[in-house]
C-alpha cells in the first residue's frame, strides 16, 4: 500500500519517534506548525475519520489517551495544547492515514477570530 504513514509504521521511512506500542505510533511532524508538533497515528491503516468503524472505538479512545500522555511528557499539559484531525480536502488533509496533530509549546491562534 502506497501510504507514507504506513511506511513510517513499518520503519521503511525514518521518523523522529516519541511513542510506540502495539497499536499506535507518535512522531514529530517534519514541518512543525508550533514549537511542539507531534503526530499520533494508529498502526492500522484508516484513511480518514469518515472511515472509522464502530469496532475502532477503543483504538480512537487510546489515540486520545496517548496524546494526553505525550502532552504531559512534553510538559505542556498545564500550559495547554491543541489536538487537530483534518478530514478530506476542505479540512486540509494531505496524508490519508488517520492522525491527530498535537500542537503546543506557545499560545496558539484562536479559532474564533
Ligand atoms: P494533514 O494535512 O492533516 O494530512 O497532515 C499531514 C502532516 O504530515 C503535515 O503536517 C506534514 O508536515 C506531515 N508530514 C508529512 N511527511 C512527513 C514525514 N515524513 N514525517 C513527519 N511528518 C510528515
Amino acid at each position: 500500500m502506497d501510504c507514507l504513514f504506513c511506511k513510517i509504521v513499518e520503519g521503511t521511512i525514518p521518523s523522529s519517534q516519541v511513542f510506540e506500542n502495539e497499536r499506535i505510533v507518535a512522531f514529530r511532524d517534519i514541518a512543525p506548525a508550533a514549537p511542539i508538533h507531534i503526530l499520533i497515528i494508529p498502526k492500522k491503516h484508516i484513511p480518514t475519520m469518515n472511515d472509522v468503524a464502530d469496532e475502532d472505538g477503543p483504538l480512537i479512545a487510546e489515540l486520545f489517551a496517548v496524546a494526553r500522555q505525550i502532552a504531559k511528557e512534553q510538559g505542556i499539559d498545564e500550559s495547554g495544547y491543541r489536538l487537530v484531525n483534518n478530514v478530506n480536502r476542505d479540512g486540509g488533509q494531505v496524508v490519508y492515514h488517520l492522525h491527530l496533530h498535537l500542537l503546543g509549546g506557545s499560545k496558539l491562534s484562536s479559532l474564533s477570530g
